[in-house]
This record gives structure tokens, sequence and C-alpha cells, in this order.
């Protein structure tokens, strides 16, 4: 049972940036406003997430990386949610599955911080007391150590701490709120405040000259039930033969999230690149978000969560289209 388990665990989290989104998505739903991801060896030796948010019960430590163990479903209702954000308490437990956790943290309400070692789904002893301020650590250390197959399927450490880099930098632009914090000992180490600022997270992040271009869309549809707002830079000529290669040194940013969950799903791009291509215009950035009523979408089609299904993709496609091209046509005339 072990052995399946952990094989639907590396399924599941398939990389060190699977891990990353789960154990960032858990600090934000635990309102976090401090996040610091700490890694060795591309997050094979040592992947661990801090954070402020609102710490774990000491009774919890039992349940935390059993399967299915949720503390976020709390009324008959959410059992509807359940279905769209799917896999509801799975992250933790296949996390134990395919890495040793540890587990530490502190509810500001308790007078120390608990910590827990785990390994496939159980708590190994009982919690000890320990140091910690308020907020929960998460450290998995040896990812994979059980799965070679999967282990070796790895690229290099730098490919993986450049995936997590990705990962985070994508959390960090989409939540200027929250202070994200990356610590690997390389220059792509960085941090961000956490004042809401967003200009100057993408400052920091990408440069001032694509900050300095920026500019928010937004289109809201009653119909459809659906919030779409983004960010994007301001569109210029696409490469020609001459700059295409400049093109592939200096990588565009695109990001989507679907009420609030990070998600791999171009096809709400499709309608924007369409218009740009349509004027030989591309964009540098692209920064979206969707929000939409959770009956209308299932983002339960695939375990890692980063594919989606619309109930009215075409109408969705077709709104998104409308609204860009009449975007574009007021900026460029
Ligand atoms: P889910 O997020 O779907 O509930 P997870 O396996 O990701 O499932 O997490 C299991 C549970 O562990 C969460 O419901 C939450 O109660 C607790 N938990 C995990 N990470 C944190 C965290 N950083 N802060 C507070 N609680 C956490
Ligand atoms: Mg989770």
């Amino acid at each position: 049972e072990d052995v399946v388990n952990r094989m639907a665990a590396g399924e599941v989290l398939a990389r060190p940036c699977n891990a990353i989104k789960e154990l960032v998505e858990n600090s934000l739903d635990a309102g976090a406003t401090e996040i610091k991801v700490m890694m060795q060896n591309g997050g094979l030796k040592i992947l661990q997430v801090s954070d402020n948010g609102k710490g774990i019960e000491r009774e919890d430590f039992e349940l935390v990386c059993e399967r299915f163990a949720t503390s976020k479903l709390q009324k008959f209702e959410d059992l509807m949610h359940m279905k769209t954000y799917g896999f509801r308490g799975e992250a933790l437990a296949s996390l134990s599955h395919v890495a040793k956790v540890n587990i530490v943290s502190k509810r500001a309400d308790a007078k120390c911080a608990y910590q827990g070692n785990f390994l496939d789904g159980k708590l190994l002893a009982p919690t000890k007391p320990a140091a910690g301020k308020n907020g929960t650590c998460i450290t998995a250390t040896d990812l994979f150590y059980n799965l070679p197959t999967r282990r070796n399927k790895m690229t290099t450490h730098g490919e993986e701490a450049k995936m997590v880099y990705d990962t985070l930098l994508r959390f960090a632009i989409h939540r200027p709120d929250v202070s994200f914090a990356l610590h690997q000992n390389q220059s792509s180490d960085f941090r961000t405040k956490g004042d809401g600022n967003f200009r100057d997270v993408v400052c920091n992040l990408l440069g001032r000259d694509v900050a300095d271009t920026v500019i928010p869309i937004s289109l809201e549809s009653t119909r459809l039930k659906f919030k779409f707002t983004g960010k994007i830079s301001k569109p210029i000529a696409s490469a020609t033969s001459k700059n295409a290669q400049n093109r592939k040194t200096n990588r565009s940013f695109f990001s989507v999230f679907i009420n609030g969950r990070s998600v791999r799903c171009d096809i709400l791009k499709h309608p924007i690149d369409d218009v740009l291509q349509n004027r030989s215009l591309c964009v540098q950035f692209c920064a979206l978000h969707l929000e939409i009523d959770e009956t209308r979408i299932d983002v339960n089609v695939h375990p890692t969560k980063s594919s989606v299904i619309f109930l009215e993709k075409e109408e969705i496609i077709e709104e998104i289209r409308e609204y860009f091209e009449k975007f574009i046509n007021d900026l460029f005339g």
C-alpha cells in the first residue's frame, strides 16, 4: 500500500516546484503575510517554507499528513467547493510519502511551538515543544529518496531551482501584499516587502523597463459570472527575425491565477495573443487573474490541479477577445 501511495504522491508532486506551490498556498490559506522559502540542491536535499500564518494546533499534528485531512471544510456547503478546489488534504500527505517531513508550528494563543516528524502519512512520535515564532515552518528533506526513478527524472539542481524560483516569482507578483523571500545562496535570491506596491515588486524582480510600461486590464461579466483582471506590459512590435534572438534571452513573464490558485492555463491567454498577433504586437509581461463562480469550473481534472475545465469556455474566451480587441483599439487607435 505504501508503494501505491508513494507512486501516486510522486505523480501529484512531480518536482520540487509542485511541492512549493502547495506549501505556499497553504501558507496563504493560513493568512500569512510573510513567506520564506529556503532550498538546497534545487529543493531535492532541503525544501523549506516558513510563514507567519495562524499555525497548527498541537492536537491537529496527528492529522495534517493524513490523506484527505483538511481543516478547510467546516460547513456543509464547503463540500461543493471541494469539487472545485479538489484533492483536499492531499498535499502534505503526498509530501510525507516522498520526503521526510518536519513541521514546527506555533499558534498565537499557544505558550510555545510544537514540532513533529512525519513519514508516509504518519506522525512518527508525539509532538514535542520547540522554539519557534508564531506561524508554521515545514521542511521536506531528501525529496524522492524512496523513488529513484522519479529522482532520476529530475533535471539538474540548477534547473529545478529555477522552476522553484519561477513558481515563487509568480506568487510574489500576484500578491504584492505578502512578503516573499527565497534563499538558496545564489544570485536568484530575492525578497519582496509585502507592502502592496505592485510596481515595486515588478521593478525589483523583472526590472524597471517592464514595470514602467505595465497597464491594467479588467473585465467583468455578470452573465458568465466572472471577473477577469490583469496587468500587461505595453504591447510592442513583435520580434522581427533580426531581434528574434534577443527574445530568447529576454524571457517574458506569464502567469494565470484562477480564484487565487496558480494554474497552468494558456487558454485565457489565447484571445489576448490572437488580438496582439493580428497587429503584429506582443507583450513581455502578462499576469492574469480570473475570479469565477466555483460551480462553473472544475480544476480537479489533473492531480497537479494545473489544468482547468470551464463550463462555458468558448463564451468566456469570446468575451475576453471582444474586450481586449476594444482595449487595443483604444490604446493604438
Ligand atoms: P488542504 O490545503 O487541501 O487542506 P493540505 O494537505 O495542503 O490540505 O494541508 C492539510 C492541512 O494542514 C490544512 O488543511 C491545514 O489545516 C494544515 N496546514 C498545512 N499547512 C499549513 C500552514 N502553513 N499553516 C497552518 N496550517 C497548515
Ligand atoms: Mg493545501
